[in-house]
């Protein structure tokens, strides 16, 4: 870090990327292009970076992700997985979904998909606080916590004083009114980010009408190592497995409803709450406790019609948030975290301009694809699994329980479901 104190007061603090959010995807892109050797500043609203003390409850918080083997790379390479593994970590070998108004029912296994797991459930803290162990002492690392952005100024002509000799860059200006500037700019502000705001990206959004209804529950039953989802009048209800100091019978809920009915389900006692779960899911994992209120999240697909300008980029929910039933949000923005990191890694070690469209491109290139991909596949998902047309019913149904006895189509949907499309970062691999 440099700083000059020439040009401005207070002086402005100079870096080679500054990225602003410090959630998972923020985090990791943060880790990957540190350890790369950059010299990077992290930006984070929250007062202080969540440690591993903090994320050790002894119940299960209730955001929670399906992370996919893929993902689990990542966060090998860049050294979380080891302590989210002492921490908690749930490993699922086994996938049941099914339509709970039909008899269609499709089952994937580990086994058929010759992987040990198809994926792990893992509580949010316990990834970002394995994430922040790798960063807030690194020496490459600025953080920057209990902060908000202000502005975002662009183009500085005549700039000097930067660590970097790449000319150009933009500064950013904190509500303390610090100022930073760097050649790129990352933003991993979330799906509602004002820094997207900020640099005038637009976005498409698409309002799925449903909210998510998120707790924890101790069923009756173990859940066996298995993730289920049912599709309840085109509302997804999902059990994910949690295992709570050996005990196997915890699971963390996802119900996307709709509003009316999540605003009814967390309004239920808890005891109220774990009926109406047991009962949704047909009781097959026997009678269910709640152990947690409802939480509700309102769920709006989202994606920016660009991810990248001169010295800036989009990563994670800032450039695509997506309903959470097939369990792809934070895949998706580590993938965009890895590559972004390679292709600006790539550059920097070149000492070719990191910050410039031309590289910047390359990762807009890379990443569209896959997510657009994806958020058009939820949305479909929603349209079919949410009609009642009598003909649509039987075919989906059908559809269901044919392509349940193809293994060999169930093997290439697997492979989509657990991270391994396209090229993938050599961090990934
Ligand atoms: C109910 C539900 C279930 C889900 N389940 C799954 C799942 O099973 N699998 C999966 O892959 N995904 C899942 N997702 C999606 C996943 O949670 C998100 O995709 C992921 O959290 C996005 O991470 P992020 O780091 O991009 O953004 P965020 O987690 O939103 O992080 C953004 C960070 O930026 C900070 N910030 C915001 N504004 C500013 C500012 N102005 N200045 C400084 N800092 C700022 C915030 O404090 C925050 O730390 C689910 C989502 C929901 C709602």
């Amino acid at each position: 870090m440099n700083t000059d104190s020439s040009s401005a007061t207070p002086p402005v603090e100079s870096f080679e990327a500054i990225i602003v959010g410090g959630g998972m995807v923020g985090t990791a892109l943060c880790a990957l292009l540190a350890q790369a050797g950059m010299q990077v500043a992290l930006v984070e609203a929250q007062p202080a970076p969540l440690s591993l003390d903090d994320a050790k409850a002894t119940l299960p918080a209730p955001r929670v992700s399906a992370l996919t083997p893929v993902s689990q790379r990542l966060l090998t390479h860049v050294g979380a997985w080891p302590a989210m593994q002492q921490t908690r970590v749930t490993p699922y070998r086994g996938m049941q979904v099914w339509d709970a108004e039909g008899s269609g029912e499709i089952a994937f296994s580990a086994d058929e998909a010759g992987v040990a797991v198809l994926g792990h459930i893992v509580e949010n803290a316990v990834t970002l606080a394995a994430l922040n162990r790798q960063i807030v002492d690194h020496p490459n690392v600025t953080p920057f916590f209990g902060v908000r952005i202000k502005a975002l100024q662009r183009a500085t002509p005549g700039f000097v004083g930067s660590v970097t000799s790449a000319p150009g860059g933009d500064w950013l200006v904190l509500d303390d009114e610090r100022q930073l500037h760097a050649p790129l700019i990352i933003a991993a502000d979330g799906a509602r980010s004002a820094l997207r705001e900020m640099a005038g990206i637009e976005v498409a959004s698409d309002d799925m009408q449903q909210d998510a209804v998120v707790t924890t529950v101790r069923c009756e039953h173990p859940h066996g190592g298995v993730a289920r989802q049912a599709f309840i009048d085109g509302r997804p209800l999902a059990f994910l497995p949690l295992t709570v100091a050996g005990d196997d019978r915890y699971c963390s809920i996802v119900w996307s409803t709709t509003p009316k009915h999540a605003a009814e389900l967390s309004e239920l006692s808890q005891e109220a709450l774990g009926d109406a779960l047991g009962e949704a899911l047909g009781y097959r994992l026997g009678q269910v406790t709640a152990c947690d209120k409802a939480h509700r999240f309102p769920l709006v697909q989202r994606h920016a019609r660009h991810y990248v300008q001169p010295h800036f980029a989009l990563v994670g929910d800032a450039a695509h948030s997506i309903h959470p039933l097939a369990g792809q949000g934070v895949n998706l923005g580590l993938m965009d975290a890895a590559v972004l990191a390679e292709e600006v890694v790539h550059a920097w070690q070149r000492g070719a301009p990191w910050g410039e469209l031309s590289t910047l491109r390359r990762y807009e290139r890379r990443r569209r694809f896959d997510n657009s991909a994806m958020l058009g596949l939820m949305k479909g998902f929603k349209v079919l699994f949410g009609s009642h047309d009598p003909g649509l019913t039987l075919a989906r149904n059908l559809g269901m329980s044919g392509m349940n006895k193809v293994v060999p189509l169930k093997r290439v949907l697997m492979r989509q479901a657990t991270g391994e499309r396209g090229r993938l970062p050599l961090s990934c691999r």
